[in-house]
């Protein structure tokens, strides 16, 4: 194997410093540049000649409005939004859903295909997602040299080293080495990140938090999963496996929880949690393996919205339990923000009372949460365009 030198690697973090400042603010003149990466005009210069050469990057001149300073016309350097492409599969549980993004991480094109996940061995997980990306592919003209990478954002948990899942919900067995063998198919670089990961990514990469160094991003829904951001950077742990914060225990032998133990915050807040205690006192229909629908989850809601106690009384659990868990992340990392998002966010007006109260209740004395915690509004797209931003990072 070659040996990457010092020289090579502290070149290829400043290509990617120099293509993420591009991506962030769009056009830019080189001296602007070195202003944001704060590298010297002399590497500005090599590094932005060598990505025009490959035609990642074109040059534009920018004639100076009457008025402005006379003398050569500016030259703004901006992505070339048509010279890479990144392609994120999302895999839940009898749903695969596919986005693909351009360099600048826009949407190019998006599928989202109800197939039967849940009872597949690995060999046949990885023939029936590599077909589908294949048409997809097709479909979409996909110019596959400009295709730098599939990412796989899986439900569930990730096999340290990044290579599979670990266990997920989405899929029947244990331990399927996914990566590998998409990769082998496809002949294409392939990553996978844990969901929650992915939304963590996207959410850090909104204006109002990318500068925010120590960031938690939580994602309620089905399960109760958490991203954490340290110093700037996704939290990994000895490969690339996630948090498991909904599995962080609420009580000892308490309610039965979908990862075989009991008491963890997830079998108290999760979709199926919620639906099972509601399911205990209304007859309410049954939810395909143990997975509410979302219309069923928002008839929850319009339940609790309509002055229905029992139901606000279920919902003042779930706030209870994750304002606990919350306390316990503040007294852990101490971060600059807590954001909740993910499809469960749609029960945050009902959890949200008893979430704060039992936040506050189990504070440190010298932690403050006033601005810390907040809500931001699910959209479906959000964990796509993390692991699109995942896939860059990795190759850019
Ligand atoms: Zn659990």
């Amino acid at each position: 194997m070659k040996k990457i030198t010092d020289t090579e690697l502290i070149r290829t973090a400043n290509r990617r410093d120099i293509i993420q400042s591009l991506r962030i603010h769009g056009e830019l003149a080189r001296v602007e540049l070195g202003g944001y990466t704060q590298l010297s005009p002399a590497t500005v210069t090599s590094i932005t000649s060598e990505l025009v050469q490959q035609g990642i990057i074109f040059e534009q001149n920018v004639v100076l409005e009457p008025g402005g300073v006379r003398g050569r016309p500016k030259v703004k350097l901006q992505l070339n939004k048509n010279s890479a492409f990144y392609l994120s599969i999302k895999l839940s549980l009898n749903e695969i859903g596919l986005m693909l993004g351009n360099i600048n991480g826009e949407i190019v094109a998006h599928r989202t295909l109800s197939m039967v996940t849940v009872s597949l061995n690995e060999t046949q997980l990885a023939d029936t997602i590599h077909s589908v990306v294949e048409n997809f592919i097709t479909q979409h003209q996909v110019d596959r040299a400009k295709l730098r990478g599939l990412g796989l954002a899986v439900q569930g948990v990730i096999e340290t080293q990044g290579k599979g899942i670990l266990w997920s919900p989405a899929v029947d067995g244990e331990h399927l080495h996914l990566v590998d063998l998409l990769s082998q198919r496809a002949q294409l670089p392939v990553f996978i990140a844990n969901d929650a990961n992915c939304l963590a990514v996207a959410l850090h990469s909104q204006p109002q938090y990318q500068n925010i160094n120590n960031f938690v991003a939580i994602q309620l829904g089905y399960g109760v999963g958490m991203g954490l951001i340290v110093n700037g950077e996704i939290y990994q742990d000895a490969g690339a496996a996630t948090t498991e914060f909904g599995h962080t225990k609420f009580t000892l032998n308490g309610s039965q929880c979908r990862c075989g133990g009991r008491g963890c915050i997830e079998a108290y807040l999760g979709d199926y949690a919620i639906y099972r205690d509601a399911s205990a006192i209304y007859n309410l229909p049954q939810s395909e393996f143990l997975h509410p629908s979302e219309k069923q989850m928002q008839a929850l809601c319009e339940r609790a919205q309509s002055g229905d106690q029992v139901m606000a009384n279920i919902f003042n659990q779930a706030g209870t339990v994750l304002g606990l868990g919350l306390a316990n992340i503040m007294a852990l990392f101490n971060p600059q923000k807590i954001v909740i998002s993910g499809p469960g966010v749609r029960d945050y007006a009902f959890i949200h009372e008893a979430m704060s109260k039992t936040l506050k209740e189990n504070l440190l004395p010298y932690h403050q949460t006033d601005g810390v915690v907040e809500k931001f509004s699910w959209d479906e797209d959000m964990t796509g365009l993390g692991m699109i931003a995942i896939i860059q990072q990795q190759t850019d």
